[in-house]
């Protein structure tokens, strides 16, 4: 099936920064056939007038626990959360059942604001593969391993095997990427670190973690006289596999580290800010060559799945933090949300609006009351732009949302599903009522 986008404001993200202000673009299957100016191709079995919207590459969410949503608002200002209520509340009451119908909803959200790829850490994650599936998304999905108890391992560092079941099962999947995911520095052990990370390199796929994130991680690796990024590369984990969730507090000596070893950084602005934590040093990571994109974290952590929001708080935290309005030019972030998170994840065949490459396609309309003038198309994607403004996105040569609908599924009915399915979890969480 050919389909044509015709008068698009288009953005390739390609090295020349090549843009077309009328522009057209043809897909062909699963891929981009051919894209320009002028001379519009006369064969094609479908043609959609972009009317003058924005045409990016589909946005690459670095970082995400997209099962997560009935723990959104709960305790958003309780200190500690983590320990306090999350992880006990998730041993009690997350099932199969709720990370499905959790990450069926999540990915709602995700499409609905223009994300076609994403990266997840959680349990059942073999659920949240079924809904990728389902939902026509790319998912580079990591069964969370850590070492205590979790929701579907009595035993501790039980992901182990559960990873490595979805990555023989998975593996040359389209869709479905099978990744490890080691919790933390400091919630995994090091004999279960390494085993990740030889999962890893047997697989050839990433190993993601959160890293260089909590206060208590840093004291403990500071009484040691290191930090969390040495210790990883220590025990021989800093390497082309790692994906480094956070890295709120890496050190000069760090960022070196990383970018001699070919790691890259899925970066969470709106989770770390809004729970007080800092902002990690990007211009260093970008200035030492250090692959990065954007990360949402969980819909508990950052609240909302959507990179608009990211891409925002990125800009005006960086600039701030470094008391510098020319840092990060608008289309350096909007690269990163889409081409920077696909190069983080070694997805070369998507990320760029290029022939050959994947029809990963996201229309951003022009017409909302923020979006005029639009001298700079990329200003307006990073500071007017919302997820609402998404009109239509396709993954892979399918079209999955259209005039700001979803085409495979019906928001509202996933919300009852998920509301329906979430009445032992409430209950169980009326324990915590004091802190949420
Ligand atoms: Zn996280």
């Amino acid at each position: 099936m050919k389909i044509l986008f015709q008068h698009a404001r288009i953005l390739t993200m390609d090295d020349q920064w090549t843009e077309y202000t009328d522009g057209w673009l043809l897909t062909d299957g699963k891929k981009i056939a051919a894209l320009g100016q002028g001379d519009v191709p006369a064969v094609y079995d479908e043609m959609i007038d972009c009317r003058g919207g924005i045409l990016i590459p589909g946005l690459v969410n670095t970082h995400c626990h997209v099962s997560m949503v009935p723990f959104r608002t709960m305790g958003d200002d309780c200190p500690d959360r983590l320990r306090r209520f999350l992880f006990p509340l998730e041993n009690e009451a997350m099932t199969p059942e709720l990370v499905y119908l959790g990450a069926l909803y999540g990915m709602a959200e995700m499409l609905l604001s223009g994300v076609t790829t994403f990266v997840d850490m959680y349990y059942y994650e073999e659920e949240v593969a079924h809904a990728c599936i389902e939902m026509g998304m790319r998912g580079y999905l990591g069964e969370t391993v850590i070492s205590q108890k979790t929701p579907d391992s009595e035993q501790p560092d039980g992901g182990l095997a559960i990873a490595e079941t979805m990555m023989k099962k998975y593996s040359g999947h389209d869709r479905v990427r099978p990744i490890i995911a080691p919790h933390g520095t400091t919630t995994v052990s090091e004999e279960a670190l390494k085993k990740s990370h030889r999962i890893a390199a047997a697989y050839d796929t990433l190993l993601t973690l959160h890293v260089s994130e909590m206060d208590y991680e840093m004291q403990y690796f500071a009484d040691q006289g290191t930090t969390p990024i040495q210790y990883l590369d220590n025990i021989s984990l800093c390497d082309r596999h790692l994906l480094a969730a956070h890295c709120i507090h890496a050190t000069e000596a760090d960022i070196a580290l990383l970018a001699e070893k070919g790691a890259s950084v899925a970066h969470c602005i709106g989770s770390n800010t809004k729970a007080g934590k800092g902002v990690a040093p990007m211009r260093d990571m970008a200035r030492a060559g250090i692959s990065f994109g954007f990360g949402t974290d969980g819909p508990s952590s950052g609240n909302t799945l959507s990179l608009f929001d990211q891409m925002r708080l990125f800009a005006v935290c960086q600039k701030t933090a470094y008391h510098d309005r020319s840092l990060f030019p608008a289309r350096e972030i909007v690269r990163a949300a889409t081409r920077g998170g696909a190069e983080a994840l070694h997805g070369m065949d998507y990320g760029i609006l290029r022939p050959g490459y994947k029809a990963d396609i996201t229309l951003v309309a022009t017409d909302g009351p923020a979006m005029f003038p639009l001298y700079n198309p990329y200003s307006a994607l990073v500071y007017s732009a919302n997820a609402s403004d998404v009109s239509l996105v396709m993954a892979d040569g399918d079209i999955l949302v259209r005039n700001g609908q979803l085409i495979r599924a019906d928001l509202s009915q996933l919300r009852q599903e998920l509301y329906q399915a979430m009445g032992p979890f409430n209950r169980a969480a009326e324990k915590y009522a004091d802190m949420i």
